[in-house]
Order: C-alpha cells, then sequence, then structure tokens
C-alpha cells in the first residue's frame, strides 16, 4: 500500500500568518541594547529587562531591582515563548529545510570532493605521461 499522499495535507500554503503578529512585535527587542548599569550590550534577550516607560535597558544580573531607577515604573522581561504553537511558527521555512536536507547537502558535497581528486588525479597522471 502506499500512502504517499498523505504528506499532502500537512503543507499548508497560504494559511493565515498575520494571525497574532502584533502579540510578538508588542515585546520590545531586548538583545542588542545597552546595558544602562555596566554600559555592555545585552546579547540576549532573556539575560536583560527594560523599562517600556523610558526605554532603559538593564542585565537582569546588574539591576536587581523591580522598577527602573530613571521614572520607578516596573521593569518588563522577555517573555520566553515556551509551549507556545507561535514558536514553530516563527521558525523560518529555510531553516527547517536545511535540516533535513543537511545529509543530501553532505553527500553532495563529497562527491564534489571526490570529483576534483579525480581531475587532480588526472592531471598528474596526464603531467607524467608527458615527462619524458
Ligand atoms: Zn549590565
Ligand atoms: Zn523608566
Amino acid at each position: 500500500m502506499k500512502t504517499s499522499g498523505v504528506s499532502r495535507t500537512a503543507i499548508n500554503n497560504g494559511g493565515p500568518i498575520s494571525r497574532s503578529q502584533n502579540q510578538a512585535t508588542h515585546l520590545m527587542q531586548i538583545a542588542g541594547n545597552k546595558c544602562k548599569v555596566c554600559e555592555r550590550n545585552i546579547v540576549l534577550s532573556t539575560e536583560g529587562k527594560f523599562c517600556a516607560h523610558c526605554g532603559t535597558f538593564v542585565h537582569l544580573a546588574c539591576e536587581a531591582q523591580g522598577n527602573c531607577d530613571v521614572c520607578g515604573q516596573p521593569f518588563q522581561q522577555y517573555v520566553t515563548p515556551d509551549a507556545d504553537p507561535m514558536g514553530e511558527a516563527i521558525l523560518p521555512p529555510g531553516l527547517r529545510a536545511a535540516k533535513s536536507g543537511g545529509p543530501i547537502f553532505a553527500a553532495g558535497l563529497m562527491l564534489l570532493l571526490a570529483f576534483l581528486a579525480l581531475i587532480v588525479y588526472y592531471a598528474i597522471m596526464e603531467a607524467l605521461s608527458h615527462g619524458h
């Protein structure tokens, strides 16, 4: 029995992409901003927090207080989208394709290297035969 038609139902192009987009853009990007306390960049969103009121970014480790010392508003932390179906939607399709295409790409690279080795081998043989 052939079940090749099953995968066709899984691929759903033209789905509602913008269904909950403003939920993701609502959160300010913490990563890449400078910490007000140590003046170093915050690499990961999870290791920092920010004040939405005055735009102050700090490391969690640098600022132990829950409130911004500039304007007194509570800091907001990056919320990890754990166990959220949206997490999979954020993943670019190219990344998923590369995951499954990895072994095929490696095999292609091996073939290319073997081909190059063959060319080099024939080049050497050619040079030797004309070496007299
Ligand atoms: Zn810091
Ligand atoms: Zn503030």
